[in-house]
């Protein structure tokens, strides 16, 4: 028999207050005796880390809850504001910050665009913006989470690659944490989001999912047995760039035919102008042909039954179909949602998507999948990075 050591006590301890502040983040207002039923820990050991908790302000008494015959219980809470977490979305064309309190709900955000800023100079306004949002703390500061696209290696921390960002090999959790004396997780936006949708999305919370971003690029996050899935490499979901046309066009990634060069926003911008060019009396024509089309002039168009854009875009959805279809082949998760300013195209882009999903997978399996919007009005880069720093903290995630 191996006696505990001193570390083993301490990992023992770690873990019973991990588990306590999980129990009450999906628990709400939940009293010793519950907690005790819950983690199947003695009474004994819940009230030692409960008092631990209340010491450090990350437990509260909130009143007596209703008798089972005896006295009736003390109801626990985790104050919201016991902590707040910077979280970061290092968007498309613009940075977002926000100090965000423990039930997931932002407290106070900035926003700074970018204006073609990268490399070194979108290192300082990161820098800037957690400075900035440091200033204006009114809870302690549990840590920094960030959502950014590109490849993210996110046991270390490190932007292995943002195309956009001009970042290589960027070690972002340590540089901020040298930097401003908090703990940092980063991860990819695609991952991110995901897990926001798990934790917080109506109809989707707490059940397994495939969260797909469709927007300047493609990727997705997958939760897996409550778990977000980062794969050996940390790029589990990389989709954007699985080839979906032979022979098409050349994609930012060097390869070609890549589902991004068809279903992202820059794609179907660039298809649509293609086909414009060649449609005589197109109304996208001249934009295409001076170089200046953007994404909300084909929505315009889009919306205008435009012949161009008309079939940009539901090949943009078919071809999102198809990879969807591979996702669900492979990992038999019942839930797929969408967000990304491609979703902007609504109900026939999405259409397009779900048909040819379920045309491509086992006829069994195609009805039992839904696919869909996520329903939330939200930064979910955002959210879901502070979730991720808390639960790398805490052992909990977000208690809303
Ligand atoms: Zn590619």
């Amino acid at each position: 028999v191996q006696l505990p050591t001193k570390a083993t006590h301490r990992q023992t301890r770690e873990h019973n207050t991990r588990l306590v502040l999980r129990t009450l983040s999906e628990a709400g207002r939940v009293s010793r005796a519950d907690i005790a039923r819950r983690t199947r820990l003695t009474r004994t050991t819940v009230s030692d880390v409960v008092a631990g908790l209340m010491d450090v302000g990350l437990v509260e008494e909130v009143g007596r809850g209703p008798s089972s015959g005896g006295k009736a219980p003390i109801l626990l809470r985790i104050p919201p504001d016991a902590r707040h977490v910077i979280g970061l979305d290092l968007g498309e064309g613009a940075f977002a910050g926000a100090l965000v309190d423990l039930r997931g709900d932002v407290r106070r955000e900035i926003r700074v665009p970018l204006e073609g800023r990268d490399g070194e100079e979108a290192l300082t306004v990161v820098h800037d913006l957690v400075a900035k949002l440091m200033r204006t703390a009114t809870s302690p500061l549990l840590g920094i989470g960030v959502g950014t696209p590109g490849i993210v290696d996110t046991r270390s921390g490190t932007i292995r690659w943002a195309v956009n960002l001009d970042w290589q090999d960027l070690p972002l959790a340590r540089l901020l944490t040298e930097r401003h004396g908090l703990p940092a997780v980063v991860a990819n936006d695609s991952r991110a989001a995901a897990l926001a949708a798990y934790t917080f999305a109506p109809g989707s919370r707490g059940r397994d999912l495939v969260a797909i971003k469709v927007g300047r690029g493609v990727g997705a996050g997958i939760v897996l047995r409550g778990e977000l899935l980062l794969g050996d490499g940390s790029s589990a979901g990389e989709i954007g760039h699985v080839r979906v046309v032979e022979d098409g066009r050349r994609c930012r990634c060097g390869n070609v035919g890549c589902l991004e060069t068809i279903a992202s926003a820059a794609g179907i911008v660039a298809v649509a102008g293609q086909l414009a060019a060649r449609t005589p009396g197109c109304t996208l024509a001249r934009a295409a042909d001076a170089g200046t089309l953007d994404l909300d002039q084909v929505r315009a168009a889009w919306a205008a039954d435009d012949p161009a854009a008309t079939t940009a875009v539901l090949e943009a959805g078919r071809a999102l179909g198809r990879v969807i279809a591979g996702l669900e082949g492979v990992l038999d998760i019942h839930r797929i949602v969408l967000h990304g300013s491609v979703t902007a195209f609504g109900a026939r882009w999405l259409e397009a998507v779900r048909a040819e999903a379920h045309g491509h997978t086992l006829p069994t399996r195609g009805n039992g999948v839904e696919i869909s919007l996520v329903d939330l009005d939200a930064d979910l880069v955002l959210l879901g990075a502070s979730a991720m720093l808390m639960t790398s903290q805490l052992g909990m995630g977000l208690a809303r």
